[in-house]
């Protein structure tokens, strides 16, 4: 296949296809084989599954779930598990080539996979989730494992998910498998430094790009679309830091104050079932606004695709730091680059979440648990040397963050696939 033009990208909304396209950039970018490429555009196995669910009134519903593994050169493939009404085949296939150059990057040992089941959680009782859980869990039995692939949470999945994941698999092993999954609560093996692990990967990005350009995280403005998991630790942490969070979302809108949000009473706010927009202290905007607000850095830390060829014209930030996957589509990402916007890629921005789950995985298989300081200064470790690599690269070749990133994590995984050989 050769490569699609922008427009028609865009036109297919395919985010496998558009995942491809952007291998098949770096790839060109970089001088890739074409041979290897095309290896490295396909997925290693996808499985789809059917997930037949006993409802709270009696009825069976039957669910759509896959587990796809991009790739396994580098070692067993990891990625996350969401639970969203948009989960389908190809954005679960994109997001597992998306986590083999993420990990690639971070130099960890691992592939990449992601699974996923189209459903609404919110709309499941937590009986209902759990079944759900279990059988999904039996049915992709023998594809994951500790030593072959390790699920994770993501958007719609959390600890207790985990947790369910880790005791259907070790029942049918008949012992505890500690490193079948990460993310796992404290109590069954789970990371100290895990649950912030995002934020805190975000926040060592933000403080070696602002170190580069002369700037410093004290007295940053930064409005931060998302606060979830990894948006409002973000906030937190960036307020700790002497950032001044200016605004701050959620799926219903979100609030603005130019002199600064009260981060820790929004968190009590939302603890306490509160919606963003209505916590005070702010005037109320929607997420349309929030991206074209007055501030310096940009954090999209909720969904796809936000930043468009149509809006990206109004950021009026000077750096857009990519704490969700994908939230910035080809065309917004011209359009920032074309205005000399410095965007840092997701691959970069929110790794910290799958170098801890690194971390509990080899916590897991020693059975042997690092305090919580050790786990955030190998984390900055890992995620500072990565930064500097790839800055050095956007640096030598005048080449865009993401194109950096991607010619790093593309690059360790030909290599790898070249050593190896095809076999047989
Ligand atoms: P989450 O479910 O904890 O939070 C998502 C937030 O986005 C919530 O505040 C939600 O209200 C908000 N949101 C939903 N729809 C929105 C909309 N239309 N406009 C604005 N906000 C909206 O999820 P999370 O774990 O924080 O993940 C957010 C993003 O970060 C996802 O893209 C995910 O893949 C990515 N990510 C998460 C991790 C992690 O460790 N949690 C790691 C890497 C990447």
């Amino acid at each position: 296949m050769g490569l699609l033009t922008r427009k028609e990208l865009m036109e297919s909304s395919n985010a496998f296809s558009l995942a491809q396209q952007q291998l098949r950039e770096a790839a060109a970018t970089f001088g890739i084989e074409a041979d290897l490429v095309e290896v490295l555009a396909a997925c290693k196995r996808s499985v789809e599954v059917s997930i037949p669910v006993t409802m709270d009134d009696g009825s069976i519903n039957v669910f759509t779930g896959y587990r796809v593994i991009h790739n396994n050169a580098r070692g067993p493939s990891k990625g996350g598990i969401r639970y969203h009404p948009s989960v389908t085949c190809d954005s679960t296939k994109a997001l597992a080539m998306w986590m083999t150059w993420k990990c690639a990057l971070m130099g960890l040992p691992f592939g990449g996979a992601k699974g996923g089941v189209t459903c609404d959680p919110h709309a499941l009782s937590l009986g209902e989730l759990e079944r759900l859980t279990r059988r999904f869990t039996t049915e992709i039995v023998n594809e994951i494992g500790p030593e072959k692939d390790i699920p994770a949470p993501d958007v719609g999945t959390n600890p207790a998910v985990m947790a369910w994941i880790f005791d259907t698999y070790s029942m049918n092993q008949g012992h505890s498998v500690l490193g079948v999954v990460t993310g796992k609560p404290l109590a069954v093996g789970g990371s100290l430094g895990r649950e912030e692990a995002t934020g805190h990967g975000a926040l060592f990005c933000l403080q070696e790009a602002l170190t580069r350009l002369d700037r410093t995280v004290a007295g940053t403005r930064v409005a931060i679309q998302g606060f979830g998991n990894v948006g409002s630790v973000l906030a937190r942490l960036l307020v700790e830091q002497g950032a001044t969070v200016v605004a701050i979302s959620d799926s219903t809108g979100g609030i603005h104050n130019a002199e600064g949000i009260n981060i820790a009473g929004a968190l009590a706010h939302k603890a306490a079932g509160g919606r963003v927009s209505d916590f005070p202290g702010g005037e109320r905007i929607t997420n349309d606004e929030l991206l074209a607000l007055d501030c310096d850095v940009l954090a999209p830390c909720a969904l796809e695709h936000v930043i468009t060829g149509a809006n990206a014209g109004a950021v009026k930030a000077s750096l857009v730091l990519e704490g969700a996957n994908g939230p910035t589509t080809p065309e917004g990402d011209a359009v920032l680059n074309d205005r000399g916007i410095v965007v840092l890629p997701d691959v970069l921005a929110n790794a910290g979440g799958v170098v801890v789950s690194y971390f509990e995985w080899v916590q897991g298989l020693q059975e042997y648990f690092w305090k919580e300081e050790e786990v955030n200064a190998r984390l900055q470790a890992i995620v500072t040397r990565a930064f500097a690599e790839t800055w050095a690269l956007h640096e030598r070749d005048a080449t865009s963050m993401r194109n950096a990133a991607y010619a790093l994590g593309v690059g360790r995984v030909a290599e790898a696939t070249m050593i190896r050989g095809l076999y047989p």
